[in-house]
């Protein structure tokens, strides 16, 4: 029988890798929660809902009907990628700009409430590995395996750091890592759903664990 895996932790944990490989192994879907997150702001940037400066929280609420998400799996990429009304966004939501306003956007209760309904029918599928902040505790309480992933944040803001970098982005180590604390932040201390360990979730500490070791620690927690 095919289980529901709910993989949550702060940004950057290398959660969603695992989840990936999981998923494929297994012949799962894999969502990636925190992808819609951030189709939403880019949305609200886009239509000059939100800035460094500004939030016209209102404005984004009203138009929540407008906005559309879904996945398409790319056989070539081996999962899923963003589609936000109709257009792959999948590279325009993982910049540094989203990066910095997504906490915002999250913390607004009816984005939440939207995009938790959304991701409850994707797991009516069987077999379902979500990764994101809350899948354990609001998204999939009944989950039949929950991990929680941790890092210190300099070894997150590194492995960002790294993948910027490789991606041509123009980006300093001090502006990652900021990024990185000031989302554990508001993602620690949002109101109807902060970023918090399960009861039941399993605790993985993966800054001194390569790849292959993440992946194994997982499996094993699956077979059991
Ligand atoms: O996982 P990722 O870092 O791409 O998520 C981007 C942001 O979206 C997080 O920093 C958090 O603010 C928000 N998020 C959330 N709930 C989730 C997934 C992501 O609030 N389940």
């Amino acid at each position: 029988t095919k289980i529901t895996i709910a993989i949550d932790g702060y940004s950057s944990t290398g959660k969603s890798t695992v989840a990936k490989q999981i998923a494929n192994y297994l012949g799962y879907v894999y969502v990636d929660s925190g992808a819609m997150y951030r189709a939403v702001t880019l949305y609200a940037v886009q239509n000059n809902m939100i800035s460094p400066e500004h939030f016209n929280k209102q404005k984004l609420i009203d138009a929540l009907d407008d906005i559309h998400l879904f996945f398409k799996f790319n056989p070539k990429k081996g999962f899923a990628e963003m589609y936000l009304n109709d257009k792959n966004v999948e590279k325009a939501i993982r910049t540094m700009a989203i990066s910095n306003l997504v906490s915002k956007v999250a913390a607004t209760p009816e984005v939440r409430k939207k995009l938790v309904q959304y991701q409850r029918q994707m797991g009516e599928n069987e077999g379902v590995v979500m990764d994101g902040r809350d899948i354990g505790t609001v998204v999939f309480p009944e989950a039949d395996l929950k991990i929680f992933m941790t890092a210190s944040a300099e070894t997150r803001a590194r492995r960002r750091y790294d993948e910027l970098k490789e991606r041509g982005d123009d980006v300093s180590f001090e502006e990652v890592l900021k990024n990185v604390q000031d989302r554990d932040h508001i993602d620690t201390n949002r109101k109807d759903s902060p970023l918090i360990k399960a009861e039941d979730a399993v605790e993985i500490d993966n800054s001194n664990l390569s790849l292959e070791d993440q992946f194994n620690t997982v499996l094993n927690l699956v077979k059991k």
